[in-house]
């Protein structure tokens, strides 16, 4: 394959990362067959319409089908079949017992491994632990063998750091590509698939790279945690935990981002991928008392919240609390492990009445509480409010016309869970305003 500008790529998988990835190797004039078991999805993605929320990549998706570089299709032995590169791109929740379920990739693996007809590179760009990579060709090996077949299949690992809500500039701008990859065959068409990626690549064994996404992903929920952490204390010294993180941020070995205060880290991968690798540790008798804290405060760190709630307004009980985002982040629809939903819960618990919007993420949220009002304006959600959550700094929550919001509710007590309001312009405004430790007077 050397000497190759152009590469024929299969992504299975077509959720907020496989669909991202066929779209920047799509823009970097690769040919990409994208391929989901769910109908439905691949129906919505061959009329150019994106099965969840992510701002700029619907226009991209319809550039790159319309280029011919892109296309759907539920059938996946005619990917494997054109295609010598086969990336995974599949989910890998969180099993009961915190681990990884591979479930889905393995299936991969087996359909692989029963529809091959020749050599592939096999790359995983799901978030896998330490040694999926070996279980992924030992189960390709094991399906040829029972077909009396034995072409030779090198296994890549190829995690993926982009986040939700910038996943198109992510992918097309990455700060780095690892690839662990063991020949050089697969090597040389990895190097030529990110060839105009113009980002940093770094080789390592499919181990390393396989353990450098979980790394990366637990030492950044470990800063949010410590942050979380400090802002506790922050509130009962009468401290402001965001003074204190701007001058934590300013020094270059700390740096600034991932040090804002709140109701904790949430989405489809900080929960999920601390626990799989708190998991992977015990498997191995190792004790990571570090990530363990982390997760612990993350765990806590909502009902911390609503107890100084309850402590500023009293009971919920027959309150109308209006809960204002209500996805994990602004900018996506992912309401998966949302502080949002903890919220709720405790709300509804403590038979309060709970109002809600959101931009993008109402819809799945009703599904699993519907006996929340949602309402289609925000102001709509907030008229006759006991008390405001704010849960999601959305840009259009933060721009509300916050005096407007005061003659609406029928008391003042806002709640900030992202520190993302002006304290003093909310009290100059009449408001009760709390935020994340930042004590009485921040
Ligand atoms: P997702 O749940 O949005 O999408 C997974 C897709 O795989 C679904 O559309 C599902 O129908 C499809 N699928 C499952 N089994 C299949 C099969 N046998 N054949 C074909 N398709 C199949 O997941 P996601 O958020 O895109 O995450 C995918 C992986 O990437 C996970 O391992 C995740 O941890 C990792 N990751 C996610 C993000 C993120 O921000 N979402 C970032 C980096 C890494």
């Amino acid at each position: 394959m050397s000497g190759v500008t152009h590469v024929d790529v299969a992504v299975i998988g077509t959720g907020y990362v496989g669909t991202t990835t066929s779209i920047a190797f799509a823009a970097w004039d690769h040919k990409v067959i994208a391929i989901d078991s769910d109908r439905e999805k691949i129906s919505k993605l061959n009329r150019s319409v994106l099965p969840f929320y992510e701002e700029g990549l619907e226009k991209r998706l319809e550039q790159y089908r319309g280029s011919g570089n892109l296309s759907f299709t539920d059938d996946l032995k005619q990917g494997i079949a054109r295609c010598d590169v086969l990336f995974i791109a599949v989910g890998t929740p969180s099993s009961p017992d915190g681990s990884a379920d591979l479930s889905y990739v393995e299936m991969v693996a087996r359909q692989i491994g029963q529809m091959m007809d020749r050599y592939k590179v096999v790359v995983t760009k799901s978030t896998v632990p330490v040694g999926t990579g070996d279980k992924i060709k030992a189960i390709i090996t094991d399906e040829l063998k029972k077909r009396n077949l034995s072409f030779s299949v090198d296994i890549v690992s190829n995690p993926e750091f982009l986040r939700e809500g910038r996943a198109l500039y992510d992918a097309l701008h990455p700060e780095r590509v690892v690839i662990g990859c063991e020949t050089e065959t697969a090597k040389k068409v990895m190097a030529t698939l990110y060839e105009r990626a113009q980002a940093p690549i770094l080789y390592t064994t499919i181990r390393d790279a396989e353990m450098i996404k979980y790394a990366a992903n637990a030492f950044l929920a470990t800063k949010i945690s410590f942050v979380n952490e400090l802002a506790r204390l922050c509130e009962k010294t009468g401290t402001n935990i965001m003074k204190v993180t701007e001058g934590m941020g300013m020094d270059s070995r700390i740096g600034p981002q991932f040090l804002r205060a709140g109701i904790g880290y949430g989405g489809s991968c900080f929960p999920k991928d601390t626990t799989a690798l708190l998991n992977l540790a015990r498997e191995q008798k190792i004790v990571l008392p570090i990530l363990q804290a982390a997760s612990d405060v993350n765990q806590t760190q909502v009902t911390w919240f609503m107890k100084r709630i309850q402590r500023t307004m009293g009971s919920f009980s027959g309150k109308r609390i209006t809960l204002l985002g209500l996805t994990f982040k602004p900018e996506t629809d992912d309401t998966r492990e949302a502080p949002s939903l903890k919220i709720i819960e405790q709300l509804l618990q403590n038979k309060a009445v709970v109002n809600a919007y959101d931009p993008q993420g109402m819809e799945h949220v009703k599904k699993i509480y519907p006996q929340v009002v949602y309402k289609l304006t925000p102001y709509e959600a907030l008229k006759g409010a006991d008390a405001i959550i704010l849960a999601t700094e959305w840009r259009e929550i933060l721009d509300l016309d916050w005096s407007k919001v005061k003659g609406l509710v029928t008391q003042p007590y806002l709640f900030d869970g992202r520190n993302a309001l002006d304290p003093s312009a909310m009290r100059d405004l009449g408001y009760c305003y709390v935020g994340i430790g930042i004590g009485e007077r921040g």
